[in-house]
């Protein structure tokens, strides 16, 4: 009975681990990662400390589904390492080949990942064109 929403935990906590892991990396080398941030859908140059802010406030569409992509991609990359790690423990030895699979799976998965990415920020981008022409276009 427990059991499953044990698993949620550790999974939970698992995703916790990662993002902490990723924050410190970030603040180690500050000097790596550009100060301003190109939006991906209207082109504005956004301080990177503003660019949650202003994906919140502008496109609040996409980073209501960034939000959602974000959850499925953490979902499908623990899934995957939960099989990678279950290969090196017990499959890997009764079939040498699962390999094979595993790197399938998780090189699979993140162009899958990426792919959906940039699809709907294409999308997005022509939506948001479509609504807001740039002003040296202007018709009368
Ligand atoms: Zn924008």
């Amino acid at each position: 009975m427990g059991l499953k929403s044990r698993n949620q935990l550790e999974r939970v906590i698992s995703a916790s681990l990662i993002s902490q892991i990723w924050l410190v990396c970030s603040r180690m080398f500050p000097s790596r990662f550009p100060t301003t941030h190109k939006c991906r859908i209207c082109g504005v140059d956004v301080e990177t400390t503003e660019v949650r802010a202003h994906y919140r406030t502008t496109h609040p569409e996409f980073e209501g589904w960034g939000n959602h992509w974000k959850r499925l991609s953490w979902l499908l990359l623990i899934s995957d390492m939960a099989l990678a790690g279950l290969n090196l423990l017990i499959i890997r030895s009764v079939i040498p080949i699962f390999d094979y699979v595993v790197i399938a799976c998780l090189s699979g998965s993140v162009l899958v990942l990426i792919f959906t990415m940039v699809s709907k920020q294409g999308a997005f981008r022509e939506a948001w064109n479509r609504t807001h022409p740039s002003p040296n276009s202007s018709t009368t």
